[in-house]
């Protein structure tokens, strides 16, 4: 992708051009192959329901999917507004050209010292696992291109508890996105699904009907070409 932009920090009057330059911006990007960042998040909990997902296209609803749906559509629509100082803008599209990455934060916020601090909604309790941290980090990479500044702290935001949990997006986790852009490239151009790992992520996860993996592991302990 060859061209650059910066853009400037959005408000009331440019955010209808900023959408648009945006959506363009992505639909040339998804051409290119954008990666979405909800991929990298993916992947991170189990290739396989990333591979399940964005190279076999299936996709299906349970109990934990439909509550963060809900809970994702009270901040799905794209406005904003100011609090104490602080603009608040939801549902912002956001694009990185250099790792070709698309994806849309919940909330990002705009403070007067010119501060700029993402926010990721989740319905349930944390989580174990970086999928949610890197999620975050992949969106304030996005702005940090964008909008030329840097962002060294995010939050998500635990819809159930409401509370806050902060975010340090350091060189660690910044590291492992790249990373994961790389593992998600490379399963995409060779159009496998990832091999399913039996485990306590597969009680939450709504493709086990779909993946089985408990069936294929039962499977491959009965059956291995490579002990015949
Ligand atoms: S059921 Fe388990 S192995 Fe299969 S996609 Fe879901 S989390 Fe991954």
């Amino acid at each position: 992708m060859q061209c650059s932009i910066v853009v400037a920090i959005p408000n009331g009057r440019y955010r209808g051009f900023y959408e648009c330059v945006g959506s363009l911006l992505m639909s040339l990007m998804e051409a290119n192959q954008a990666i979405s960042i909800s991929a990298l998040q993916h992947y991170i909990y189990c290739p396989r329901q990333c591979g399940l997902i964005h190279v076999a296209q299936v996709w299906s609803e349970n109990l934990h999917t439909q509550k963060g749906r809900r809970e994702h559509d009270r901040v799905d629509v794209p406005e904003y507004e100011l609090k104490a100082g602080v603009r608040i803008e939801r549902a912002l599209p956001v694009w990185s050209e250099k790792l070709g990455l698309t994806g849309k934060c919940d909330v990002v916020e705009f403070h007067a010292d010119g501060s700029v601090y993402p926010v990721e909604y989740k319905h349930g309790p944390r989580k174990k696992g970086l999928h949610d941290d890197i999620q975050l980090c992949a969106q304030a990479i996005c702005l940090e291109e964008m909008l030329d500044v840097s962002i060294a702290e995010g939050a998500i935001y635990h819809v159930k508890s409401r509370r806050r949990r902060k975010v340090a997006l350091d060189d660690g986790l910044r590291l492992k996105l790249i990373e994961t852009v790389q593992s998600v490239r490379a399963m995409n151009a060779s159009q496998t699904v990832p091999k399913p790992e039996f485990g306590k992520h597969c009680e939450q996860c709504s493709l086990q009907d779909i993946c089985m993996p408990d069936v294929q592991k039962v499977g491959l302990n009965l059956f291995d070409p490579l002990e015949v």
